[in-house]
């Protein structure tokens, strides 16, 4: 409105710009980034990467995974053999106008119910047609994906940023319909690099990110990423000693195990495309603290060829444990306030690109309102026109 003259188009004409022009906005959220860094807005080469599930035009009910439909199947097929069970103790009562009523009402439940798993069944023919095997009937995109609060979870999109540390504007940001975030880091990092124009950039993310692969590319884009290595072995949960406890002496190639004893290089295999190598020594057998390191012959130690990548990521986070205070703080601000001028039901528009370009808008909104509030309304205003 302020840019057409104050004129006041009605819904439709603002749903169809906004339909119609998605490349230019998304360029627009794009300049105004630009037009960020030209003001020196993003003085510290510093991001906060993460992701958040938003709500697509798809309710829960319209999207089946595999596992939902057999759950539905299950509920429809006990239902009927219920019915039916009642309908033969109705059988065996003394005829009366009830009793009929009954048996009739009985025959129409089993009838729509036979007619839900026929529906179902057509549905199942298409979702295993899919390669998520995963169909969603309203938005086809969307996809039902978990949320970090337990048993709780979103048929939507994911929607990955990076946010500078010191202002909270959003540097860039990606919609995308992968619920994990971990094949994810790297390229939003170098995104986020590429828009900021720096050489070196500093990242800082979950423990949801942690891929070596995704370290290893921001490692090589010149991009240091600070995150916590989430912990999926079982052996520390069982009190035993955990990686962490032996330390890698690069001179020697070996490792310091808890017991001072140097586990060698012994081979190298490959495993998921990835190159190990194996470590252990033969001390272990008459090792006094055995039982609490392995249940096996000997302790062995794998170390991947980039490992000093992942090194270096964990003595970053040593060296600075409010990193991670740092993340939540600065990317809870544009999520929260996108949350909640967005509304409980989220995105609007449906399909990937389309929800993207919504997404852009109100990237666009979230970035504008902060820097008024950043510098004010006029130096902004004279900075557009400039
Ligand atoms: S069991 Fe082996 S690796 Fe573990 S502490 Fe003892 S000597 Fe070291």
């Amino acid at each position: 409105m302020w840019l057409t003259g104050r004129l006041v188009p009605d819904h439709k004409t603002i749903a169809d710009f906004r339909k119609d022009n998605g490349r230019a906005i998304r360029q627009v959220c794009a300049r105004f980034v630009a037009l960020c860094r030209t003001l020196g807005l993003f003085t510290e080469a510093c991001v906060a990467i993460d992701g958040s599930k938003f709500k697509a035009v798809n309710n829960r009910d319209k999207n089946f995974t595999r596992a939902k439909m057999e759950r539905r199947m299950a509920q429809i097929e006990e239902s009927v053999a219920r019915y039916l069970h009642q309908l033969d103790s109705a059988d065996r009562q003394e005829p009366s106008l009830a009793g009929e009523t009954k048996t009739t009402r009985l025959k129409e439940k089993i009838a729509k119910l036979k007619e839900e798993m026929q529906r179902l069944h057509a549905l199942e023919a298409r979702m295993l047609a899919t390669p998520d095997q995963q169909i969603s009937l309203t938005d086809p995109d969307a996809r039902s994906m978990a949320t970090s609060g337990r048993g709780s979870g979103v048929v939507g999109y994911n929607v990955q940023v990076a946010v500078d540390t010191k202002h909270h504007l959003i540097v860039t940001h990606e919609v995308t319909n992968d619920g994990s975030d971990r094949a994810q880091l790297a390229i939003i990092a170098c995104q986020a690099k590429e828009v900021l124009g720096v050489d070196e950039l500093e990242a800082v993310a979950d423990r949801g990110y942690y891929s070596g692969e995704e370290i290893l590319a921001c490692h090589e884009a010149g991009i240091a990423v600070t995150l916590p290595k989430p912990i999926t072995s079982g052996i520390e949960a069982k009190g035993r000693f955990g990686k962490q406890d032996f330390v890698y002496l690069s001179e020697e190639d070996v490792y310091r195990c808890p017991a001072g004893e140097k586990l060698s290089y012994h081979y190298t295999n490959e495993e998921n495309g990835l190159v190990l190598r194996r470590y252990w020594t033969n001390a272990c057998q008459s090792c006094g603290i055995k039982r609490r390191c392995t249940t096996g012959k000997e302790r062995r130690i794998t170390r991947w060829e980039h490992e000093h990548v992942l090194e270096a990521v964990q003595k970053r986070l040593d060296k600075n444990p409010q990193a991670m205070r740092l993340r939540r703080e600065t990317v809870e601000h544009p999520f929260g306030t996108l949350k909640m001028r967005m509304g409980a039901t989220h995105f609007l528009m449906k399909r990937l690109p389309k929800v993207a370009t919504e997404m852009a808008l109100h990237v666009l909104a979230y970035n504008l309102t902060r820097v008024m509030n950043i510098m004010g309304i006029q130096p902004l205003m004279a900075a557009i026109r400039a």
